[in-house]
């Protein structure tokens, strides 16, 4: 697809990125049938192909309207278009473009922009969050039902603490609305970790990974914490840490992702490609062979319904490893339809397009359902608590799963 940039932003590196983007996208359509929003909406410009329609003529300096940014909102980033598309195009980095773009050219009212600002406050500081959802809990029989649903029960005192004594250390990420929603994740993790002999250290200064701000067009904010974060990285990994590891794809992607982000930022690139390249997702850090070798003699577990994010299996292409370690740890895998589909979780999207959100949750959720699972498992923070306030099926991440079936085996 041809584009020439407007005028401002022809000859910077912002519009030879776009024009960059843009031509390798040749119309075929072959990404519309993979696309959440365009299997719900049928409307061209809810599909990869209208949207990048739409970020042309952001770059061309065309006429933009409220209508050009609503088709561009509805877009929940899950880059399922770039795993379908034959050509190549980098559609998750054109996105990012015309949200930028978008963002400058049509304004948002300033109750819009106060909203999108305070979820970015609110939601990346974990000590306040973890308050508001210790209230929301003791509060839940007062709350409405909407609230209720999205505030989750209050979970079994877990130890967090860290495990310094092995050989092998990383860093565990703790996340922003993770510790106060479920902290028995990172609980479980550190504790699997530590039977397979490496050892979970926490970084003082970490703060969100950004992800928030960035895909709410706050690059600025998002950027900020990026380089805190690459500081208390690298110290860690100066110490001594082999990995930076997430248990919540989204953010794991992220962070796998300021190597490109701060390429620009004399000051900080090197050191951001460093941590973007030492950065695993935790499926990445333990191989079924290491559950054998700590212990773990495969017994007929729960029926599970793999629930596999779409940062997991789009953004980080991790698709096949949570699926082999539930295999190994002895849990039956239920097959489902429309496996590469959002749940319509998307960080921030469930609440800010409600109605898409919510009609992608029934689908997956029926999916999901089909074979009549006994728990659904899944691997970020966000789709497990999307999924878990309409499924009648206990929702739990795959860790939680791996942890239960070792604790329930004595240590080799
Ligand atoms: S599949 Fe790729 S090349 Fe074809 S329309 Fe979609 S984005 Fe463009
Ligand atoms: S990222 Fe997801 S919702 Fe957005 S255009 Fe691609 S497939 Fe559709």
């Amino acid at each position: 697809m041809f584009s020439r940039p407007a005028a401002g932003l022809e000859d910077t590196p912002r519009g030879r990125t776009a024009q960059a983007l843009l031509r390798n996208c040749v119309h075929c359509g072959f990404c519309l049938p993979a696309c959440p929003t365009y299997r719900v909406t049928g409307n061209e410009l809810d599909s990869p192909r209208g949207r990048i329609y739409l970020i042309k003529q952001l770059v061309e300096g065309a006429p933009a309207t409220t209508t050009t940014r609503e088709h561009l909102d509805r877009c929940l980033t899950c880059r399922a278009c770039e795993r379908a598309c034959p050509s190549g195009v980098e559609y998750g980095r054109l996105i990012d473009l015309g949200r930028e773009l978008v963002e400058e050219r049509v304004p948002r009212t300033l109750p819009q922009r106060a909203l999108r600002q305070a979820f970015v406050e609110f939601l990346s500081r974990p000590r306040l969050f973890a308050t508001a959802v210790r209230f929301g809990q003791a509060m839940r029989g007062w709350l409405p039902a909407t609230l209720q649903a999205r505030i989750p029960p209050r979970p079994s005192p877990a130890a967090t603490g860290t495990t310094p004594h092995h050989a092998r250390r990383v860093v565990l990420l703790d996340g922003c609305v993770q510790p106060g929603l479920a902290p028995g994740i990172n609980a479980a993790a550190a504790r699997v970790l530590d039977r397979i002999g490496i050892g979970v250290e926490r970084v003082a200064g970490e703060q969100c990974c950004g992800a928030l701000g960035h895909h709410l067009g706050h690059t600025g904010r998002a950027l900020e914490q990026a380089r805190r974060n690459v500081d208390a990285c690298c110290a860690a990994l100066d110490a001594g840490a082999e990995a930076i590891v997430s248990s919540a794809s989204a953010c794991g992607l992220m962070v796998k992702d300021y190597g490109r982000l701060l390429a620009e930022d004399a000051a900080y690139a090197g050191r951001a490609r460093r941590v973007s390249a030492a950065t695993r997702d935790l499926a990445e850090i333990i191989d079924p062979a290491d559950l054998s070798r700590a212990g773990l003699v495969p017994s007929t577990g729960l029926r599970v319904a793999w629930q596999a994010p779409c940062t997991l299996q789009h953004g980080q292409q991790l698709g096949g490893r949570v699926e082999a370690l539930l295999r190994a740890a002895g849990f039956g895998l239920e097959p489902t339809r429309e496996a590469t589909l959002c749940c319509g979780s998307a960080g921030t999207y469930s609440i800010l397009q409600p109605g898409l959100s919510g009609e992608l949750r029934r689908r997956k959720i029926t999916a999901l359902t089909a074979g009549s699972p006994q728990v659904i498992a899944t691997a970020n923070i966000g789709c497990l608590e999307h999924l878990r306030g309409a499924s009648e099926v206990p929702v739990r991440h795959w860790i939680e799963l791996v942890a239960d079936a070792l604790e329930r085996q004595p240590a080799a």
